[in-house]
């Protein structure tokens, strides 16, 4: 722990603290812990906690995961349901509203429905990010537990490109998914697509035009330099502005203005009301108004999708740290966060853990 943090009065911290020796940071852990908000040196306040309930999962979209698979994080390693609840109800006393269910395939995780309960219990927002394999059997009981809002990633709506990027032909287990997330009244369903130059890039059209049938919302998520092949090339990133120009020939986009910290920019189709989202993270970043900070599944504190370092809570946790401890911890993890994601830089590293492992 660092000196400043004695000075300060804060807790005594068992784990490493990111902002010893950073007066500035030291400033904003105490006032993270005096009221209760997650501000950083930015004035960035973050309310949404995206965690990773797993780094496995059922498929292996190219633009993630290799085909066979990756060294799966160790199972003494993962976060009980008891430890990660302990956590959220940490985090939610820094003034967390939203928790989003991620992973690797967060319908993997056994105790689902328990975990959603939990969290419910504890006030935030429940919502999910899946590839919907396995929701049909699942998406009653979620809701019934508290989930309120999905987004279900579908690139394609062929069977073969979905063997192609997914390494497998599970396209009739996603639209099943995504019919019972409906039926469940999981509103509004918004749709993630990651288009792959030569690959299901010409779907852009049909992909907008399934969504408009069903009333689903669809984004268009620009592929980051997240998988675990480091594969990702600018060159081959069909960005934002190249998705908007496909789905330009067969329909008419305005601008919706104002998007807070919604990281999509939306557009109304065809005059509205029905809107289209593009995600574009690297040609056009809004690390500007990102409120959103990262669990992994093995309990790490991300402050960035992007980032290169992580706090580590499970230690300190199983360690037997107080409240105070892990809160000063997390509040100390969005005091050091940086302005931006830093693609687009020079010196640009990718981060050592695969998107699936992070928590998307
Ligand atoms: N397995 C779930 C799913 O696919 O929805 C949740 C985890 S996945 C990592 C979360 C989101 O990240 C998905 O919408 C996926 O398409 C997106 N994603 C994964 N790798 C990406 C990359 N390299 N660039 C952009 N988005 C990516
Ligand atoms: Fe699995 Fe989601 Fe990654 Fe695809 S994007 S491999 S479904 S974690």
């Amino acid at each position: 722990m660092g000196p400043l943090s004695t000075d300060l009065g804060l807790p005594r911290l068992r784990g490493t603290d990111p902002a010893a020796g950073d007066p500035v940071a030291g400033d904003l852990v105490a006032q993270a812990l005096d009221t209760g908000r997650l501000v950083d040196r930015f004035g960035r306040v973050h309310r949404d906690l995206r965690i990773s309930l797993t780094d496995r999962c059922s498929l292996r979209c190219t633009y993630c995961m290799p085909e066979q698979g990756l060294p799966w994080l160790a199972k003494p390693t993962l976060l009980t349901t008891p430890e990660l609840l302990r956590l959220v109800e940490v985090a939610v006393s820094l003034g967390i509203e939203e928790v989003r269910l991620t992973g690797g395939e967060p319908l993997l995780r056994r105790d689902l429905v328990d975990v959603v309960a939990g969290i419910a219990a504890l006030g935030p927002e429940v919502s999910m990010t899946t590839n919907a394999l396995g929701l049909e059997r699942q998406a009653q009981a979620l809701v019934d537990a508290g989930l309120t809002r999905v987004n279900i990633s579908l690139d394609t709506l062929r069977h073969d490109t979905f063997r192609a990027l997914a390494r497998r032909d599970r396209l009739d287990d996603t639209l099943a998914g995504i019919a019972a997330a409906d039926a469940a009244g999981l509103r509004p369903l918004k749709l993630n697509t990651v288009l792959m130059r030569d690959l299901n890039d010409v779907e852009a059209v049909d992909l907008l035009a399934f969504a408009l049938e069903h009333g689903y919302q669809l984004r268009f998520i620009e592929q980051m330099p997240l998988d675990a092949g480091h594969t990702w090339t600018r060159e081959n990133m069909v960005s934002g502005e190249e998705i908007l120009a496909r789905l330009r020939t067969a329909y008419a986009l305005e601008p919706v203005p104002q998007r807070g910290s919604a990281p999509a920019e939306l557009f109304t189709v065809d005059g509205g009301p029905a809107t289209v989202g593009v995600i574009a993270s690297v040609s056009a970043p809004f690390c500007g108004a990102c409120d959103r900070v990262r669990l992994t599944a093995d309990g790490q504190v991300r402050n960035c999708l992007f980032a290169t370092g992580e706090t580590d809570l499970r230690t300190p946790l199983r360690d037997g740290a107080d409240e105070e401890e892990l809160r000063a911890l997390v509040a100390a993890s969005i005091a050091v966060k940086l302005p931006g994601h830093g693609i687009n830089e020079p010196g640009f590293l990718q981060p050592p853990r695969p998107m699936s492992a992070i928590g998307g």
